[in-house]
């Protein structure tokens, strides 16, 4: 029987009432498999289930036959059970067997066999789950490990968002582990520039001086045949779940042992830790791979939305959507979460279409992780998406939510389009490429506000990520009469507003290297989920050009001046408002804003026209009435212009009251600030 046939039976009228719930709720934090002294202890969710049977393998391997089969014992709240000697099962592999001969409005009997929802360990491509002694797999030094950046405000963070396999790919890249999660730990790699090496890698990721390293979805998902070699697997970003708590296996050295991905999954985060970098993990509830899920199989339906004609909800436009409203549903995502928190030490959580989650679950998961460390990072993609609820009176966590939870942050779109135009209108130019109808929408982001968030640390701010075009190749279709160097200008301009803006900076991996994303037609590919390598690896020999140099140190240095800059961490909108001083100015393309706090005062002019101006600081902010009481008597220094930045100023240059006309050239920014005594 094919699972969709189950849709129709009235389980699906049960899953979400009351009675259901309370028949059938089960707290322990016990599922999946557990070893205890010299014992396993395997316990799994079926309520409806007539008899579930635990299968044994001698490898994981999908064709490989079972050399054991043993019957679960049904427990209280539709659990089924089972104790096992450890040292006879360590190691080898296991699924279940479920048989339903009480389908109501059938008469026919339906069998599945599934993986274990809670598996820890997995075989290649993870069809099967496999037991395992976890602390075996701890590196060395492991109970010491720390995130590095634990007590870091959030909106000191700099995030840098990177697929795993996109680092090293590249053999100019000089990585051994090409497209490895150990690929992201090579120290001491370089591209040769005449007798200049120039780092590539874990070194150029930790020179930028980024803080968190957010990866896309790293646990077992589906679209890659992990038994394929490396070159011969396709590409994916990885949003297809297929087992939630392990590892994806084409990202280890042997995907066939259940064991080693996960040896060096810890490996690697053990190490990133070590050279300062804190990691943030993708996480994908909102949608499955496909409804062959194994928790689907073992409750039929019970995962997904799905209408009284047994059609899914597709808000996620991925085929199905998540029943986080029911608590079982809603256990496994947070059980799911706080493991990965626990065991592999994670520092942040970014939610995928989080906007497809309810507030209640997202509450739990902050709950729950704040028992685990302070301070654990969570944001995500709050858009409104179409989804059929299964319950009454739940709030989707979307961005008009985020204040109904604690401290979680998402992305906004707001400042996104603004920069650079919308996401959804390829050639809409933004506030970089000339476009005043976003000049106003940039003011209120520079002073992390939006019409959704109540202060800056709810909001992400980021120009591109691994959606979309990126952003150089966005400036560049929709600018198509400019020349490169105009291009570069708007992009620089671009980053520069991320930096300056209250909130939380997030950066597209190979942003600060103009990343493009060009098949071999020399078309700009849009969403390179299913490209290659070819199109979506870090391509560092663009490091060799000067040009390109130069807007790497250009990031490099806004990240620097901003962690420098106490002014651009300011966490409450009211002290914002009372700082922030927007002077008016002629040209709409131009923001003009003084923000003052204690004895540091920093000034911005960002222009976005494509001619220079120049403007008297004194002229314009004493047309304010704002020059007299703050400035007088104070001199200024530039910390970021067209060509560079830093947090030590890159010019001689010393303004004051009676010099102190700056010219802005065309598509840039100047940032002042005053030297203090
Ligand atoms: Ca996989």
């Amino acid at each position: 029987m094919n699972i969709n046939q189950l849709y129709v039976s009235d389980w699906l009228g049960k899953y979400s009432t009351k009675d259901f719930e309370e028949m059938y709720t089960y707290g322990a934090d016990d599922l999946g498999m557990r070893l205890e002294g010299e014992e396993i202890v395997l316990k799994c969710w079926s309520p409806f289930a007539a008899q579930v049977s635990l299968n044994i393998y001698l490898s994981g391997e999908e064709s490989s036959a079972s050399v054991e089969q043993i019957q679960m014992v049904r427990g209280e709240k539709g659990i089924w059970q089972i104790t096992l000697g450890a040292s006879g099962y360590l190691n080898k592999y296991y699924d279940f067997t479920v048989v339903f001969d009480n389908i109501p409005n059938e008469d026919s009997k339906a069998e599945f066999t599934a993986c274990d929802p809670y598996a820890r360990a997995v075989g290649v491509n993870g069809k099967k789950a496999m037991f395992i002694d976890l602390i075996g797999t701890n590196p060395e030094g492991w109970d010491t490990d720390r995130n590095p950046n634990q007590s870091m405000a959030w909106n000191e963070m700099i995030i840098y968002e990177l697929h795993t396999r996109d680092l090293s790919a590249d053999l100019k890249s000089g990585i051994k582990n090409r497209g490895k999660f150990f690929g992201l730990i090579e120290n001491g790699t370089y591209i040769i520039n005449g007798k200049e090496k120039i780092k590539t890698g874990l070194d150029h990721i930790k020179d930028l001086g980024i803080t968190h390293l957010h990866l896309l979805p790293f646990y077992d998902y589906g679209s890659i045949d992990e038994s394929l070699p490396y070159n011969e697997n396709k590409y994916n970003w990885g949003y297809d779940p297929v087992n939630y708590n392990v590892p994806e296996g084409s990202y280890s050295t042997n995907p066939f042992d259940g064991d080693v991905r996960i040896r060096e999954l810890k490996q690697t985060i053990y190490r990133l830790h070590e050279n300062g970098i804190s990691v943030v993990m993708d996480v994908v509830y909102n949608h499955t791979y496909n409804e062959g899920f194994c928790f689907n199989k073992m409750v039929p339906g019970y995962f997904y939305r799905i209408d009284a004609d047994g059609v899914l909800s597709n808000g996620s436009e991925c085929g199905n959507d998540t029943a986080s409203e029911r608590s079982m549903v809603r256990k496994y995502i947070v059980d799911s979460v706080l493991y990965w928190a626990r065991e592999y030490h994670i520092d942040g959580f970014r939610f995928d279409l989080l906007g497809l989650l309810d507030t209640e679950t997202m509450q739990e998961i902050r709950k729950g992780l704040d028992t685990i460390r302070p301070n654990i990072l969570i944001y995500g993609e709050g858009w409104k998406l179409q989804t059929e609820l299964t319950k009454k009176n739940v709030v989707l966590a979307t961005q008009e939510h985020v204040s109904e939870m604690d401290r979680i942050a998402m992305f906004s779109d707001n400042l996104r389009d603004a920069i650079k135009g919308s996401v959804f209108e390829e050639e809409e130019k933004g506030y970089i490429s000339g476009n005043k109808a976003y000049a106003e929408e940039i003011k209120t982001s520079l002073m992390g506000s939006s019409e959704w968030a109540e202060y800056p640390e709810q909001i992400i701010n980021y120009t591109s990520c691994h959606d979309n075009y990126t952003l150089f190749d966005k400036i560049a279709l929709c600018n198509k009469q400019i020349g490169i160097e105009e291009r570069i200008r708007q992009n620089k301009l671009a980053i520069a507003i991320v930096m300056l803006s209250q909130g939380i900076p997030l950066l597209h991996a190979g942003e600060e290297l103009l990343r493009t994303k060009i098949n071999r037609q020399g078309e700009f590919i849009s969403d390179s989920v299913r490209e290659g390598d070819d199109v979506n690896s870090i391509k560092w020999e663009m490091l060799l050009k000067p040009e390109y140099q130069n807007v790497y140190r250009y990031y490099k240095g806004l990240i620097a001046f901003r962690k420098n800059t106490g002014l651009l961490h300011m966490t409450d909108p009211a002290e914002i408002k009372k700082t922030y001083f927007f002077a008016e100015t002629e040209n709409e393309l131009v923001i003009c804003f003084k923000v003052i706090q204690n004895n540091e005062i920093m000034i911005v002019v960002l222009n976005a026209d494509d001619k220079m101006v120049e403007i008297n600081l004194h002229d314009i902010f004493v047309k304010e009435g704002t020059w007299n009481d703050t400035l007088e008597g104070k001199q200024f220094q530039c910390y970021v212009n067209e060509y560079a930045a830093d947090c030590k100023p890159v010019s001689e240059t010393v303004y004051d009251e009676n010099d102190c006309t700056i010219a802005v050239q065309a598509q840039s920014c100047v940032v002042l600030k005053n030297i203090q005594f």
